[in-house]
């Protein structure tokens, strides 16, 4: 067991983190939808794209790599953490992993290199933890595919230019499978923007007989174990970018602390406001640790589901926790929307929702500890 990074990692990881203080710094926290400018330089500099093969327009790096220009990334600026999250753990991992031939050598680069943005259609209005109630319905024509549903709580929805649609193509739950659906497609249309507590914007997506072709299914048949094990990618970035802020959070407080006198001392010199920051920094570590040990052990592919269940409970728990103690040691200036500390706790606040709440990992974690499946379903547990 190493824990040490190569200096290739190092090196990486500093050129995003500069790159971050060069050009994003200025704007971090003033972003009022994505920031496609931002996308372009990561593009340019070869930050997105960085764990889909080079046939493709990638780099074939591992989820390592990405995880190191994530934290680097969002530290500085959590909106251009979107954008890494879009091009290397989201919905783009999906396409790359199942999307046929003609299909990757035409979608990635062009999302790689920042001219279009994909997102996860996977929530419903009767489907958000039951996944498997989603009801959007995908019908084989011929050479084409008809979908016909609703999605809501699209991230960036309002932005995207593609969406991986999470669909059934029959009753069962074995029938789940994804399509890639251009949102200019005729039949597809976005619903009004609307904000999540963070600021970022989301809309619901309605499908009426959406036509694309077939070449656009990810899968048809078992689609949703195997879809779900790409999933945990998703799951990394997320546990990563969460943590990523809270470290932010974390670095502003203790700057703080060091400056900001009471009682004719530095706030650093109360006993009280010490153990805050030693509990703050053993979360922290132990969070991380959890993370990268998945991403780690994923290498190029996939995390292990129970290592990614673990480490993205832990990080979204510690993040929100750490974020929020860190406001309270700037006081009024904490609460004050003048500042970024707000922000960074309702943003931590929301991974414990997105991407599989921190319930429904405790309700996976579970199983892997008893190695038996226990249905949620209003019927007896199974084994
Ligand atoms: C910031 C953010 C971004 C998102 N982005 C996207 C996106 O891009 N694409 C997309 O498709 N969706 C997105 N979502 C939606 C997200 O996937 C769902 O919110 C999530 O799956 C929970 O579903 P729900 O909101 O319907 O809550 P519900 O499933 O109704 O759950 C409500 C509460 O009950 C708990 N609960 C439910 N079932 C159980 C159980 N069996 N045991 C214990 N507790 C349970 C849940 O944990 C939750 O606390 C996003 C959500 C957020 C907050």
């Amino acid at each position: 067991m190493d824990f040490e990074f190569t200096p290739e990692q190092k090196a990486l990881r500093e050129s995003a983190s500069r790159l971050a203080r060069d050009k994003f710094a200025a704007t971090a926290f003033t972003h009022d939808d994505f920031p496609w400018a931002n996308l372009a330089a990561l593009a340019e500099a070869g930050f997105t794209g960085l764990t889909i093969p080079e046939e493709f327009g990638g780099q074939g790096a591992s989820l390592l790599d990405a995880l190191l220009v994530m934290e680097a990334v969002s530290e500085v600026c959590p909106h251009s953490g979107d954008a890494v999250q879009a091009t290397n753990f989201g919905a783009i991992r999906q396409i790359a992993t199942f999307g046929s031939d003609d299909l990757r050598r035409d979608l990635l680069p062009r999302l790689i290199a920042g001219e279009g943005l994909v997102s996860a259609g996977m929530s419903e209005p009767g489907a958000g933890s039951a996944l498997t109630e989603l009801k959007t319905r995908a019908e084989i024509d011929g050479d084409h595919v008809v979908l016909n549903g609703q999605k809501v709580w699209n991230s960036h929805g309002p932005e995207a230019t593609h969406v991986v649609v999470w669909c059934r193509f029959g009753p069962s739950s074995r029938d789940i499978g994804a399509v890639v659906v251009p949102t200019d497609t005729p039949g597809f249309t976005k619903g009004a923007p609307e904000r999540y507590m963070s600021g970022e914007r989301h809309c619901a997506l309605f499908l009426d007989n959406v036509r694309v072709p077939r070449t656009h299914v990810l899968a048809e048949r078992d689609g949703l174990s195997r879809m779900m094990t790409i999933f945990g990618i998703e799951r990394m970035g997320n546990a990563v970018r969460s943590l990523a802020l809270a470290q932010s959070a974390f670095d502003r407080a203790v700057e703080h602390a060091k400056t900001r006198q009471q009682f004719g001392r530095d706030l650093c010199e109360f006993q009280g406001i010490q153990w805050k920051f030693a509990d703050m920094k053993v979360q922290l570590d132990a969070a991380r640790l959890l993370v990268y040990r998945a991403v780690v052990n994923a290498g190029d592919g996939a995390p292990l589901r129970a290592e990614a269940q673990i480490a993205k409970l832990h990080a979204n728990e510690t993040a929100f926790k750490v974020a929020n103690d860190a406001l309270q040691v700037f006081g009024a200036a904490g609460y004050s929307t003048e500042y970024p500390m707000e922000y960074l706790v309702r943003r931590t606040r929301g991974w414990m929702i997105a991407g599989g709440s921190v319930e429904m990992m405790r309700n996976k974690i579970a199983e892997s500890i008893f190695d038996r499946r226990f249905s949620q379903r209003a019927t007896r547990a199974t084994a």
